[in-house]
């Protein structure tokens, strides 16, 4: 199958490259001309684990390449996939659907025969009617199928997770382009492993908004538990370990934490409630994670305020990962710029450090001393604040941390670490829900 991916960002370059791995031919599209000239010189724009490996090895086979010019690559495809940014649409909280809109007339243009128009973007119910009314009226001879195919890879896992999804949804109501996705996705269900599940597009457009309000619903539930958790002096973790083994419930996404971040779960709930509203069908749960969450991240910061005594005015507070998860260079809606932008209100002075996001940091945090490694961070201040589980600081020799600190302060927004082992290094510490 010839394949145009339009959009190579996180879920286009690497859905890309993953389909390429499965022997199809294709192109990767990109406007941003920096991205796409890096591509070619051989070098990925953002990190993922495993991507460059696999970019490289499809290239030189030649089932891979990158273009700007996407004309020339939708003409002769058999699917072109739209995988755009479809970020929050300013105070409303409506997904911004301009880049969607945008490429479905680019495509429109430069359709010549039959092709099958995949909307791998997450996108509100609806915009499939949308991205077929846009293409029909700037191309009326133009001969397609709108296919819904939203996307659940996790970001630091995202080559695993494509190549083998618990799911693939596929939404369509043309049989031609069902058609053409059961060929696309073949490869990854010969072994029966990955269900297809073929619905219709409304359907499947919903599917992943629903997915992922009821993640984000998970970890806001245990976030309130581990709050519960430190009135009565019980553990979340042990809290969360007894309710998971429960096969109904499930392990996954109970770890208590600053609340969820990242490129995804924001903007998505936001853009199901302005739905939910268009739709007079109110999702009042959803309502409330998005409220509680957003106050979670301000709490975080207000709890190491605490843990300094109540004042950071002038105190130099390290922060230990800015990413709103580790195993990417993601900055899009990290927790750590609401716990940054509440410490630098009450006067705190930040020292951060990250193995992969301080570029992108850079352009939403102000004021920031970035330092190479936990310990500058840590030299002279009032609290180390671990805010992202990167392995690296999993296990830090606490001595030299303690060393190094002004106040012997440990505030672990993770848990990653035992209590009993701070403490016996002289280190005050203060998790979450335990
Ligand atoms: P991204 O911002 O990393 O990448 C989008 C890319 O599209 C950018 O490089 C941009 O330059 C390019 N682009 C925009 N308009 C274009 C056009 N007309 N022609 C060519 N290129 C164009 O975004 P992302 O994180 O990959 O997310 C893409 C979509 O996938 C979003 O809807 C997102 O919600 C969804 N999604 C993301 C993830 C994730 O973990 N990042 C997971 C599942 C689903």
């Amino acid at each position: 199958m010839r394949i145009t991916m339009i959009g190579s960002g996180y879920v286009g370059l690497v859905s890309g490259a993953c389909f390429s791995d499965f022997g199809h031919d294709v192109v990767c599209v990109d406007k941003d001309e920096r991205k796409i000239e890096a591509l070619k010189a051989g070098r990925i724009p953002i990190f993922e684990p495993g991507l460059e490996e696999l970019v490289k090895r499809n290239v030189e086979e030649h089932r891979l390449s990158f273009t700007t010019d996407l004309v020339a690559s939708v003409a002769v495809a058999d699917a072109v996939f739209i995988a755009v940014g479809t970020p929050s649409r300013g105070s409303d909280g409506h997904a911004d659907l301009s880049y969607v809109h945008g490429a479905a007339e680019e495509i429109a243009r430069a359709m010549k025969r039959f092709t099958v128009v995949v909307d791998k973007s997450t996108v509100p119910v609806g915009t499939g009617d949308e991205v077929e009314r846009i293409i029909r009226e700037t191309n009326p001879d133009a001969d397609f199928a709108v296919v819904s195919n939203p996307e659940f890879l996790r970001e630091g896992a995202a080559i695993s997770d494509f190549k083998h999804p618990d799911r693939i949804v596929i939404g369509s109501d043309d049989p031609r382009g069902m058609q053409v996705m059961r060929e696309i996705y073949r490869p990854l269900f010969l072994g029966g492993k990955a269900p297809i599940l073929e619905m219709s597009r409304r359907s499947a457009e919903l599917t992943k908004y629903a997915g992922n309000a009821f993640l984000a619903t998970k970890i806001t539930f245990i976030n309130e538990v581990a709050d519960l958790c430190e009135r009565v002096g019980a553990d979340v973790r042990d809290v969360a370990r007894g309710i998971g083994l429960d096969n109904r419930i499930g392990q996954k996404f109970l770890n208590a934490g600053p609340g969820y971040g990242g490129s995804c779960f924001p903007k998505d709930t936001l853009a199901l409630l302005k739905t939910a509203q268009d739709s007079e069908a109110p999702q009042r749960i959803v309502e409330a994670v998005v409220a509680v969450n957003d106050e979670r991240k301000r709490a975080m910061g207000r709890k190491v305020i605490a843990a300094c005594g109540g004042d950071v005015q002038g105190k130099r507070i390290a922060i230990l990962g800015l990413t709103f998860k580790p195993n990417t260079d993601d900055m899009r809606d990290s927790p750590s710029i609401e716990i940054i932008n509440v410490l630098q209100g009450a006067g705190a002075q930040i020292a951060a450090c990250d193995p992969e996001g301080v570029d992108q940091s850079r352009a939403v945090l102000n004021d920031v001393t970035y330092c190479a490694s936990p310990w500058e961070a840590a030299e002279g201040a009032a609290a180390v604040v671990i805010v992202t589980e990167w392995d690296a600081y999993r296990a830090l020799d606490l001595d030299r941390l303690k060393s190094l600190l002004a106040q012997p302060v440990l505030v672990d927004l993770r848990n990653v670490y035992e209590r009993d082992t701070v403490e016996a290094a002289g280190l005050t510490y203060i998790a979450v829900g335990r």
